[in-house]
């Protein structure tokens, strides 16, 4: 460490849909570091009246650039960090704008935007499906007579597979466009400018798919952790809901994930710090579905720990700093996570049986994390979960079949006419 006349102060730009600020600022206090909470919603800082809080625009990069660097002028910054992938762009670009470490504003963006994922990507070697641009105000008629099929239809800049629609022939294309389109004019969406007005075709590609945890060091790729999904995932929409780790793929298998990982990484430009990739595998080899410059989403994180039990946004938050540390390999049992999937569209009314999903052997702990009272909406629409299931286990087999067991103890009450409070 070099000399420093501050205290290592960290800016923590948290969007209102994370699901992470506890676990970033806990893992900001057992690390001692000083932490700053940066958000564009009120209610987002009120919540930590006590800590150092500013409000950063989110949606205009360049004024929220600008605030950010008003704000280190006060208070000066170490590190800016994006939690969640609607702030990594901005992240990026502040950090750029005050001579701290980052990723290229370009190589981020190409990660948050899937045309320009697909258009960066496509001259890397790595297996690619075909892809066009359509936009809402296009007829999409001949783009469906054009298509060739299975294909997926998919928003640009959305998450959690919200609005990603799998078709097989023109009229479920047809079908699929029309409800994309509305989604992008929800109040939400609509404000991600050009990105709102534009959809994405991809061929379909069969085949299993695998999540790479990894984190970047100078181009150097360390792999965290890596999922397998053992639920089908064949559309027509994308539910995720079981991640399990270590992968029962095979060893060869396993590298060339990490192979094609590595390569993408170095297509996007990406170097530093927490990347989330997916890919599918199939007769042909591994195909990459996104990578971000981020870590995994919704409190997945708690699946995992580290040595002797840090944290995944421990790791983050020390190698952004530069602070060292001690081991970044995973703890040895076996873990996993369940996304608990909104079943159908209403007002969540009661949520039984949770004493008994945390009985289930090998079950860490149930989360449910939307309220009582509260509209859900599933996919396509919707980008929620009911909440989290955290299980560990002598081996992903009984990881998995843990999270399952835990899963039909819960019963969710939704009643699809009520009206939300
Ligand atoms: P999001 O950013 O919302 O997660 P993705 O592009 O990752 O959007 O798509 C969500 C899910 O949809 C993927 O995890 C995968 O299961 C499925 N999917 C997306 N694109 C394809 C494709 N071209 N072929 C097959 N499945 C796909
Ligand atoms: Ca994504
Ligand atoms: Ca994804």
């Amino acid at each position: 460490m070099t000399d420093r006349d501050f205290q290592d102060r960290l800016l923590l730009l948290i969007p209102t849909t994370s699901y992470r600020v506890a676990d970033f600022l806990n893992a900001a206090h057992r690390l001692g570091v000083d932490v700053a909470v940066g958000s564009n919603q009120r209610q987002v800082l009120e919540a930590f009246a006590d800590g150092r809080t500013v409000t950063i625009n989110f949606q205009d990069l360049e004024k929220g650039v600008r605030e950010i660097c008003a704000y280190a002028r006060d208070y000066p910054l170490s590190a800016v960090l994006g939690v969640d992938e609607e702030t990594t762009v901005l992240a990026s670009k502040a950090s750029k704008a005050l001579g701290l470490a980052h990723n290229t504003p370009e190589s981020v963006e190409a990660t948050a935007n899937k045309f320009r994922f697909r258009t960066v990507l496509a001259n890397s070697g790595l297996l690619m499906p075909p892809f066009s641009l359509l936009s809402v105000g296009d007829d999409p008629a001949r783009a469906a007579r054009e298509a060739a099929y299975p294909c997926v239809l998919k928003p640009l800049m959305l998450s959690a597979s919200r609005g990603v629609i799998r078709a097989d022939n023109p009229d479920e294309f047809i079908t699929a466009f029309h409800r994309i389109t509305r989604i992008l004019k929800q109040p939400d969406v609509v404000t991600m400018g050009d990105a709102a007005k534009h959809i994405l075709v991809e061929g379909y590609i069969a085949g299993r798919e695998v999540a790479l945890e990894g984190l970047l060091d100078g181009g150097r790729l360390t792999v965290l952790a890596l999922f397998d999904k053992p639920d089908p995932l064949e559309g027509p929409f994308f539910e995720e809901t079981i991640y399990v780790t270590p992968s029962r793929l095979p060893e060869s298998w396993q590298s060339r994930v990490m192979d094609a990982t590595v390569q993408a990484v170095a297509a996007l430009g990406l170097r530093d710090g927490p990347i989330h990739a997916e890919l599918r595998l199939n007769d042909q080899g591994p195909w990459v579905i996104e990578v971000g410059a981020r870590s995994i989403g919704g409190l997945c994180a708690r699946a995992l720990r580290f040595g002797t039990g840090i944290s995944l946004e421990e790791l983050i938050l020390s190698h952004v700093l530069g602070l060292p540390i001690e081991t970044m390999a995973r703890e040895e049992k076996a873990a996993g996570v369940m996304m608990i999937p909104i079943p159908q569209a209403g007002v969540l009314e009661s949520v039984g049986g949770i004493e008994a999903a945390r009985r289930v052997a090998g079950i860490d702990d149930v989360t449910i994390t939307i309220p009582v009272g509260q509209e859900v909406v599933p996919l396509p629409e919707g980008n929620k979960y009911l909440g989290f299931i955290f299980a560990r286990g002598d081996s992903p087999e009984a990881v998995e079949e843990a999270l399952r067991d835990s899963h039909h103890c819960l019963r969710f009450q939704i009643d699809p006419g009520a009206e939300a409070e």
